[in-house]
């Protein structure tokens, strides 16, 4: 069942996700449609355009006895990590400047190296706590690239897994993300401290001590 609004993916990527559930199937199907279609986002994406205002300007403007609840994981000097509430995977990042702009040719410099140090943050946190195998990253600009909170850039760290979604959303809009959204926080931001203490080996000038 499809979420309303929902498009079917194409059949060529329908006949592959039944193909590749086939035990003898050698075929390899890697396409970015794969890393893309995500259906169950819908919601997501109609509750960012409900919201009265940037949630990505909302939460960091509020307390911090606030981060757990919406899923703020660490705040930076000039952006934030936060969790994807709807995600692609378990453990799906977001990287985000504080400042509110759907242009990166804006973004100084110091945001722009405090965004790639962020990310460098995410992966060591993600590498340490959750051991992927792989990642899918970036940046989405527009509503006809995928963005979907459109006015506001963020960048995406996605862990990935061998045969984690294993196109079952494709086929059957089965979402497998295995572990709760709140005990990744809570795994997540219990590894921070001793991650930060890992990374301050002095060339990380940007990076800030908590
Ligand atoms: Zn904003």
């Amino acid at each position: 069942m499809l979420p309303p609004g929902a498009r079917q993916p194409p059949l060529l990527l329908r006949v592959y996700g039944i193909l590749k559930n086939v035990p003898n199937f050698k075929g390899t199907v890697t396409t970015m449609t794969e890393q893309l279609w995500a259906p169950w986002r819908l919601p997501y994406i109609l509750a960012a355009e409900r919201h009265n205002g940037c949630i990505f300007c909302d939460f960091p403007a509020q307390a911090e006895s606030c981060d757990e609840q919406n899923l703020l994981l660490y705040r930076g000097n000039t952006g934030f990590i936060i969790l994807n509430a709807f995600p692609y995977s378990n453990g799906h990042l977001m990287v985000v400047p504080f400042r509110h702009t759907d242009t990166l040719e804006t973004y100084g410099d110091n945001e722009l190296l405090e965004i790639m140090s962020l990310q460098r943050l995410a992966f060591r946190l993600l590498r340490k706590v959750m051991n992927p195998e792989a990642f899918n990253g970036g940046l989405n600009i527009g509503r006809a690239a995928g963005a979907g909170i459109t006015g506001h850039l963020h960048w995406h760290i996605v862990p990935r897994w061998n045969g984690d979604t294993n196109f079952m959303t494709v086929v059957n809009d089965v979402r497998v993300v295995p572990e709760s959204l709140q005990a990744v926080y809570t795994r997540l931001k219990a590894a921070l401290p001793e991650v930060l203490s890992e990374a301050n080996n002095g060339l990380e000038i940007n990076e800030k001590k908590s």
